[in-house]
């Protein structure tokens, strides 16, 4: 595609998104558009209300749980739950969570009777086994237009030019015709994650100059080693335009915040979901990270699945509003987040969350049992001159391996101090072993992970 004059390229963006993307939508059978207007509105109403609104459709999803689904059925039977006594938003806590094992042993159980068209779903199994569930067309448009309604918080729209730096080898498998001829309509672009060679970085360079996106969507570690392969080169990049770049679906550590920024020249937009849990929160350009509350119920759990006051830190888990067909009640997603008592300065109410902490498996566990942040052994690494990237594997209490790729060789005494960092905090005893490599593959999603532990499981 040939570049075009912005008046243009206005009018195009009006006509995919006005017309062409509804169409799409209706097509589909989904309500997207529908529901993104809603969205727009009900962002703006203070905290009570989207409180209010939750508990609504928070009964109703119980009591059509209870009719329809044969494993709440029988869940509500067992434990003498009445979704009519729900009152308030924290009667969700009489009932037990809802974590990927029960979801694999009650997969049929789970879908709605009268539940119709559910597409089948694979999560990549980047953390763990894969996971197979069902989606409802309910929620896919609850889900599309959640997004929708955060990308035009950024002043992009669907129909803009896109950059896609994506996926795993599954999903890519699923480009055929159609979705092709959709996605030069919508004007997304997608370049693959997982093989990220020189010669392929240098390509997605030179696309991304054709291209000329208004925005960049991708894993942070896949943006942010693009934006440091164009330094590598001296190859400007904040002359095109861009005017953000949406990252999800890892960790953001501010080091890929500022490289992603300064090399782009754009904003970075955190977004945090997947698509078993749906779309939970998303970065606006005030800095807020805004809970999806019209859809999505956030609680944070401790260890026991006790529920923790607003401000502490636990397992974020999630009951989507919009899943009667496969619901999603009280799901664990493994993460550790902080729920905020603020409101953001952009005034929109819906809730934030504080924190993202990261996977739980982002955490390690020293010898003598203390959970130490992957950030701490990270900080160790970030120092030392020479590692161009690196990842950190703890195989057991005793034994944790750093691969590293090497831009000069490292002295003893830095391999040394690498050493003793580690040890101080994972244990004196500790086998610390480093092993130079010529590049570090992402996992099998085409994520990429700093740290992986195989003794800090959830
Ligand atoms: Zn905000």
């Amino acid at each position: 595609m040939r570049a075009s004059s912005p008046k243009e390229k206005e009018w195009y963006t009006s006509f995919i998104s006005g017309l062409f993307f509804p169409f799409h939508e209706r097509i589909k059978n989904h309500d997207s558009v529908a529901v993104r207007k809603e969205l727009e509105i009900s962002q703006w109403w203070d905290p009570k209300c989207l409180e209010a609104l939750q508990l609504s459709k928070l009964r109703r999803l119980l009591a059509h749980a209870e009719v329809h689904v044969p494993f709440y059925r029988a869940l509500f039977s067992d434990i003498s739950f009445n979704p009519k006594g729900v009152s308030s938003l924290t009667d969700l806590a009489y009932l037990p969570l809802l974590d990927k094992s029960r979801i694999r042993a009650n997969t049929e159980a789970l879908k709605s009777e009268n539940g119709q068209s559910l597409a089948r779903f694979n999560t990549g199994g980047s953390s763990g086994e894969p996971l197979i569930f069902y989606i409802g067309k309910e929620r896919v448009s609850h889900d599309v237009a959640a997004k929708w309604r955060a990308t035009r918080w950024w002043n992009v729209d669907i129909g803009d030019r896109e950059i896609v730096v994506w996926g795993s080898p599954i999903e890519l498998g699923a480009q055929d015709g159609i979705r092709g001829l959709r996605d030069w309509l919508l004007r997304t672009k997608l370049l693959p994650a997982f093989e990220m060679s020189e010669q392929k970085l240098d390509r997605f360079l030179d696309e991304i100059r054709a291209v000329r996106p208004k925005m960049l969507f991708g894993y942070p570690s896949a943006l942010s080693h693009i934006a440091r392969h164009a330094n590598a080169r001296g190859q400007r990049m904040d002359d095109l335009g861009l005017r953000v770049a949406f990252v999800t679906s890892e960790r953001l550590y501010d080091e890929q915040r500022r490289q992603i920024s300064e090399t782009f020249g754009c904003p970075v937009a955190n977004g945090y979901g997947g698509r078993d849990a749906g779309f939970i929160a998303h970065e606006c350009p005030e800095g807020g990270m805004h809970i999806t509350a019209e859809d999505i119920i956030v609680e944070i759990v401790d260890q026991q699945g006790m529920l923790l006051p607003c401000g502490e830190a636990g397992e974020i888990v999630v009951t989507h509003l919009a899943t009667k067909d496969f619901p999603f009640i009280r799901y664990r997603t493994g993460d550790i987040g902080v729920l905020d008592s603020k409101l953001c300065a952009c005034g929109r109410g819906l809730p934030l969350l504080k924190e993202i902490q990261g996977r739980s498996t982002d955490f390690l566990i020293a010898q003598d049992g203390t959970v130490i942040h992957g950030l701490a052994l990270i900080y160790i690494l970030r120092d030392v001159i020479g590692i161009s990237n690196f990842k950190i594997i703890q195989e057991s209490l005793n034994l944790t391996r750093i691969s590293v790729v090497l831009e000069s060789k490292l002295a003893p005494e830095t391999i040394a101090k690498i050493e003793q960092g580690f040890k101080a905090r994972l244990g004196q005893t500790v086998n610390i072993v480093i092993e130079e490599m010529a590049e570090i593959p992402p996992e099998k999603s085409g994520k990429f992970r700093y740290v992986v532990s195989k003794v800090a499981t959830v």
